[in-house]
Formats: C-alpha cells, structure tokens, sequence
C-alpha cells in the first residue's frame, strides 16, 4: 500500500450506500458490527455514506464498533432557501464525519463544475467535516491517452487552497469503472495513484503527501487484495459491494 518513500497514512473503506436503503438497511450494519466484533481489529477507518435519511439512525448502531458515517452531497451554502439541499453543518449535527463531494453521478446528473466542487469542499471543511473529493476521467479520455490530464485538471480546480486543519480525501474513481464490474489494470491505478500523490505533495507539501488517496469503481472482496495493494491506494471508496455486510466486511479484511 505504501513504500518507505511514501508516508503511512490510517486507509480508509468507505461505503457509498448511494440511493439505496430504508431504516430495513440498518440491518445490514447491525451484521457489519457482529463480523467486526468477530474478527480481528480492522486496521482501516470504516466509514459509511448512507442517504441522509438513514445518517442518524445509523450512526447510533455504528459507532460503538467504530464506523464512521458521511453524506453524500452538501450545498455549498450554511443555509438559507435551498429547498431539498442539506448543509454540511446539517450533516455534521447528524453525527457524520466526512462528506462526498463531486462524485461522478452528481458531476454528470446535476451538472457540477470543479467550481462547484471546490466550494462543496470548502463548506465541508468549514463544518468541521471532511470532503472526499472525487475524481476520475471518462472512458473515451482514457482511451485518448488524456486520463492523468483530466485528473490533474480536475484536482487543480476541485481542490481548496486550503486543505483545514482536518485535510481531505481524494478518490479517484474512473467514471467507465463505476457499477460496471470493469476495473482498470493494476498498471494503471499505480500510475494514476502515483500522480496524484506527486501532485499533492508539490501543491501542499507534508499534509498533501500524507493525503488519502482512495480508489473507486468497482472494488468487491474478489478484487479488493489486489486493489489495496497497490502502491499509493489508501483505502477505497465502494459502491454496490458495500450494500452487504458481507462483502463489505470481506474487503474490509483485505486491508
Ligand atoms: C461509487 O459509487 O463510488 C462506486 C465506486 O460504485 P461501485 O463500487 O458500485 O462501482
């Protein structure tokens, strides 16, 4: 996961339940909490993203195990008229401790900008929460040879100046790898992970080269060993195999 050359840094799983799950879901968390109990010590943070319907309830049954919780989206604003949004100081108050924020679903079904983004992050920040930004080219960009740039330039852009006292995370999710079972080569996560990292620590220095990087896009306890094993992934960020106590826990384990 990480060479002498590169800081060591707590990986993060993180569960991204998406629009999925009524208070029928808690269950799920409730098996989680028994397999943890049942294991060994997990040597990551785990961390769920429930719909923030389910933030609260789902804190009181997680975190005597010592899961964690975030949202899925905040509005960039503290409040005011805002109908349907949630702030991140709403979120934060339901018990989260980090949020998502430029996930490839809202970049693409809400139309968010880097701009948009970054201020998403920055509210996140001031909230006291922190954003796991995320990050990751389309297949044609990769296809056309340009998938580090369009990383680069969305890290440029999405990214604040200033990354708080409690830092962000980076997932880098291919969008063409997200709920498609298709994943890009061992190769190809290093290199991308690899830049990511030297981009981080030129722009901040000690607290961007200590910066969680995560990987996203169809992670499941099949391909999770190999995953997290590879240089500069910090942890991942996981969709559909986190919708199952024991798939999510199996790649839990592989950390
Ligand atoms: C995601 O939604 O962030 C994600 C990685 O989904 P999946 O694991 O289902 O590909």
């Amino acid at each position: 996961m990480t060479t002498d050359s590169t800081p060591k840094v707590t990986p993060l799983i993180a569960g991204n339940w998406k629009m999925n799950g009524t208070s029928a879901a808690l269950g799920e968390v409730r098996r989680l909490a028994e397999l943890l109990a049942a294991g060994e010590r997990p040597r990551c943070t785990i961390a769920i993203c429930p719909p923030a319907t389910l933030l609260a309830p789902l804190n009181a049954i997680a975190a005597p195990s010592g899961i964690v919780t975030g949202g899925q989206d905040c509005h960039p604003a503290a409040g005011g008229a805002h109908t349907g949004d949630i702030s991140a100081a709403m979120l934060a108050d339901a018990g989260a401790q980090f949020v998502i924020v430029g996930h490839s679903e809202r970049r693409t079904n809400h139309g968010e900008t880097d701009e948009l983004v970054r201020a998403k992050a920055v509210a996140a920040l001031a909230a006291g929460l922190v954003p796991i930004i995320c990050v990751g080219e389309l297949e044609a960009e990769r296809r056309a040879g340009r998938a580090e740039d369009i990383v680069a330039g969305q890290l440029a852009s999405s990214v604040p100046d200033d990354l708080g006292q409690q830092g962000v995370v980076i997932a880098y999710e291919p969008v063409w790898a997200i709920g498609t079972g298709l994943t890009p080569t061992t190769e190809d996560i290093a290199q991308m992970h690899g830049t990511i990292r030297k981009l981080f620590a030129g722009r901040f220095g000690p607290a961007g080269a200590s910066t969680r990087i995560l990987y996203g896009g169809s992670m499941k306890p099949s391909n999770a060993r190999d995953i997290l094993r590879i240089e500069n992934v910090d942890g991942g960020l996981i969709g559909g195999a986190s919708l199952l106590a024991n798939d999510f826990h199996s790649i839990i384990s592989a950390v």
